[in-house]
C-alpha cells in the first residue's frame, strides 16, 4: 500500500511531496492535467522568496525535479471516488482502484469564464486564459483582456510585448496590487493599453462566414451605452475557480465557494485526508503561502505516519 498519494502536482503538492519523500515515506503524485499548476503557465514571478525573477514554468520545473529527487513518484492519473476507512483511503485512478494510507488534495483552480455564446467553441483559437502560451499568436493585433485583478494587470502587461493595443475592460474598480497598477501606468500613457471601467462584454462577434468560426470583435457595454471593439481575441483573468467537482458526492466537506474546509494542520473532516494549496478555505493564492501549506501537511501527515 502507498503511504500518501497527493492528487495535483502544483507548487503545494510539490512541497509536500519533498517533505514526506525526505520523510521516509512510499509518495504517489498523480496529476490530471499539466504538471505545475496554474504557475506554470504565469510568465515571471517575482515574489517567490529565493528568486527576485523565475518564469512560472521553470519555478515549477525546479520543484518537481526537486521532488522526484527524494524519492516520490510523479504519473497523470485522474483520482475520484474517494473515500476514508480506519485504517486506509480507497481511491481510483483513471478507474482503477487503489489505497494508500494518507491522501493530500492539493487540486488547485481553474480559470474562471466569461459564459459568453461562442465562448467555449473559441477557446485557444480567439478566447484564451494564459499569456504566456498564446500571447504570441497577437503580434501586431488588437486584444481585448477581462478582468482588473492581479492576473489581468500581471498578463496585460506581458501581452503587451506582442499586442498593437489592448482594451482592458474592467467590471469595477481594479482591485490588482498597486505594485502592478504602476507598472502598467507607462503603457496606459502609451496608449497601448485602454482602460474601459465598468464595461463588460455582451457579446462576441464571430466571422462565420469562413469555415473556422474566428473572433472579430465585441460588443462591449459600459455605463448603459454599447460600442463595439474590432479586435482578433480575448483574453479572459476573471478569477478562478476550485477543482473540487469530483468531490461534490463525497463526504469531505467544501464550504459555499466549493473550497475545501480544513483545520490549522491541513486537516479535512477526515482524518486520513489532508488538502493544501489554492483549493483550501480563503487560500491567499500566492506560491509561497501554498507551499507553506503543503509542508503543514506533510509535517502532520509523517508525524501520524510515524505513530502508526
Ligand atoms: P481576482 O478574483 O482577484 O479578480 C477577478 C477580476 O475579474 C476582478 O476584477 C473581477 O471584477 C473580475 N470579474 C469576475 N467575474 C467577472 C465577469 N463575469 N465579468 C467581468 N469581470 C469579472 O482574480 P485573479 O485571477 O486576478 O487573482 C486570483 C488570486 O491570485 C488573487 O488572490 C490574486 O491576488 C492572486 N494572484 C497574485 C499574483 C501576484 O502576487 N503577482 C498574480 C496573479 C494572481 P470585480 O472586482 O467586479 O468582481
Amino acid at each position: 500500500m502507498l503511504d500518501l498519494v497527493i492528487v495535483g502536482a502544483g507548487p503545494s503538492a510539490l512541497a509536500a511531496a519533498i517533505y514526506a519523500s525526505r520523510g521516509g515515506m512510499k509518495v504517489q503524485v498523480y496529476e490530471k492535467q499539466m504538471f505545475g499548476g496554474l504557475i506554470a503557465t504565469s510568465d515571471w514571478v517575482e515574489n517567490y522568496p529565493g528568486f527576485d525573477g523565475i518564469s512560472g514554468m521553470e519555478l515549477a520545473s525546479k520543484m518537481r525535479n526537486q521532488a522526484e529527487k527524494t524519492g516520490a513518484k510523479i504519473n497523470y492519473g485522474e483520482v475520484s471516488n474517494i473515500r476514508e476507512y480506519d485504517e486506509f483511503v480507497e481511491f481510483s485512478v483513471d478507474g482503477k482502484i487503489n489505497k494508500a494510507r494518507f491522501v493530500l488534495l492539493a487540486v488547485g483552480n481553474s480559470y474562471r469564464k466569461l459564459g459568453l455564446k461562442h465562448e467555449s467553441n473559441l477557446i485557444g483559437r480567439g478566447i484564451h486564459f494564459c499569456a504566456t502560451c498564446d500571447g504570441g499568436l497577437y503580434r501586431d493585433k488588437d486584444i481585448v483582456v477581462v478582468g482588473g485583478g492581479d492576473s489581468a494587470v500581471q498578463e496585460t502587461i506581458f501581452l503587451t510585448k506582442f499586442a498593437k493595443k489592448i482594451h482592458m475592460l474592467v467590471r469595477s474598480e481594479f482591485r490588482a496590487q498597486d505594485v502592478l497598477l504602476k507598472r502598467l501606468e507607462k503603457f496606459v500613457e502609451s496608449g497601448q493599453v485602454i482602460i474601459h471601467k465598468k464595461a463588460q462584454i455582451s457579446e462576441i462577434l464571430i466571422d462565420e462566414s469562413i469555415n473556422i468560426q474566428k473572433v472579430v470583435g465585441v460588443k462591449i457595454s459600459q455605463n448603459e451605452t454599447e460600442e463595439e471593439l474590432k479586435i482578433s481575441g480575448i483574453f479572459e483573468f476573471i478569477g478562478l475557480i476550485p477543482n473540487t467537482a469530483f468531490l461534490k458526492d463525497g463526504d469531505i466537506a467544501l464550504n459555499s465557494n466549493n473550497e475545501i474546509i480544513v483545520d490549522n494542520k491541513m486537516k479535512t473532516n477526515k482524518k486520513r485526508i489532508f488538502a493544501c494549496g489554492d483549493v483550501i478555505e480563503n487560500a491567499e493564492k500566492q506560491v509561497a503561502v501554498a507551499v507553506g501549506s503543503g509542508v503543514i501537511a506533510s509535517l502532520e501527515i509523517s508525524k501520524l505516519y510515524n505513530l502508526r
